[in-house]
Parts: C-alpha cells; structure tokens; sequence
C-alpha cells in the first residue's frame, strides 16, 4: 500500500449508512471528514477530489448519513460524517445522529484520522471542542481546516491559525495539525492531500 498514490480527483461514491451495519467492510483505511453544518465541509471535499462529490450528502435524507467514497486505491476511503447542529432536524434524530457518530468513532478500526472543518470566524464552538477531546482521549489523529479563509484578511487568518495553534499546542502534539484552506480560492488543497496520504497510507503499527 506504501507504493500507491491517492489521485483524490478520481474518488467515487460508494455508499450511505444509516447504522454501524450498512458501514463497508471494516478493512484497509479511512479518514472521517467533520464539521459543524455549514462549517464548508462539502466544499472542502469537493475542492480536494475536484468534483461535486458531496452533493450525494446534501440530497435530503442523506444528510443524517455517513457517506463513503473510494478512492482509486483499494480499500482506501474518504468518509463524509453527517453535519453537526443541522437545524431542522428534530430532537429524536440528533440524539440517533449522535449515537450513530458515537458507534463509527469508536468501533472502526480502519479510522485513520478525522479532518475538521471548523469556519475560520467561529473557531471552536462547543463540537469542535467535543471532536478534539474525543480525538485526543482516542490518540486519533486530528487535521483541522480553518475554511472559508478567504473571508479573512490574510493577517487575521493567521492570527487566528497561530492562536489557535498556540491553544491546542500543536508544538508538542505530533497528532494534531492545523491550515488555513479556502475552497473558494483553492487555498491550502495541497497541503490537506498531503497530510491525508500521510494518514491513508501510513503503514500500520
Ligand atoms: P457544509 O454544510 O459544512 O457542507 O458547508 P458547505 O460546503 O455547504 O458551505 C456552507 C456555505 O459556506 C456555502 O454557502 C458555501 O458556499 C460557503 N463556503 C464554503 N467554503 C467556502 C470558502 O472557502 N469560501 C467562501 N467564501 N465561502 C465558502
């Protein structure tokens, strides 16, 4: 697997699941994209695979789901978590939203890392701290795209960047990452590919 690349623009949707169940086959490697509805994560993931693939995760009824898509090499996926905090879904539903996000984080072996997307104006709202804690008990790997970067004067963001880096003392955690990313302006695609074939292709152990 060391061998392979990732050509991202060639991911391919493959399936929903409502349950652990409906999940595919828990083998080879993921990385789980997150993120506050509207933090941009369907276009943080379309700007990384040049395709309007997470439209599949808007289409009403989709948006409770975790949706996968391959990549060109095998048994490597690209996993799209249902949007947190989504406002007209009702009570019973979040808490199924929350349980179900519960059973995939803690159970799926081939998890390699979670990508957060977190609105580079709101940093850390009361999720995104919930994600890092779980990421950090876990000792899962974390990358946290500030989005929607373009918003920003290029000073601010990268106050905000060094603040928050600062924060979460990225210093002295090797597991947590942070960048600056914009899908309007295609800033920062780059870096993300990279850092998530370090994570997808990383030899275990
Ligand atoms: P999601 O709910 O997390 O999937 O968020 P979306 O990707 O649907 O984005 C939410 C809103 O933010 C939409 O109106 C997008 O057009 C906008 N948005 C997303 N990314 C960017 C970005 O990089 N720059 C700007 N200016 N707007 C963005």
């Amino acid at each position: 697997m060391t061998q392979a690349q990732i050509h991202y623009h060639l991911s391919r949707f493959n399936t929903s699941a409502s349950k652990l169940s409906q999940c595919p086959e828990d083998n080879g490697a993921e990385v789980a994209f997150a993120g506050r509805s509207n933090a941009g994560k369907s276009s943080a993931l379309n700007a990384l695979t040049n395709a309007k693939l997470a439209r599949t995760s808007k289409t009403p009824g989709r948006t409770q789901l975790i949706n996968f898509f391959d990549t060109n090499v095998e048994d490597v996926r690209l996993v799209d978590l249902p949007g947190y905090g989504y406002a007209k879904v009702p009570i019973a539903m979040k808490e199924h939203w929350q349980k179900h996000l519960d059973d995939y984080l803690q159970s799926r072996d081939c998890l390699r890392g979670v990508v957060l997307m977190v609105d580079v104006r709101h940093p850390l709202k009361e999720f995104d701290q919930m994600m890092i804690d779980w990421c950090q008990s876990a000792q899962m790997p974390l990358h946290i795209l500030l989005t929607k970067a373009d918003k920003l004067k290029r000073g601010p963001a990268q106050n905000t960047l060094l603040q928050l880096s600062r924060t979460l003392d990225v210093k002295n955690d090797p597991l947590i990452t942070i960048q600056l990313f914009s899908a309007l302006k295609k800033t920062g695609v780059d870096q993300l590919r990279e850092r998530l074939s370090n994570l997808l292709l990383a030899e275990e152990g």
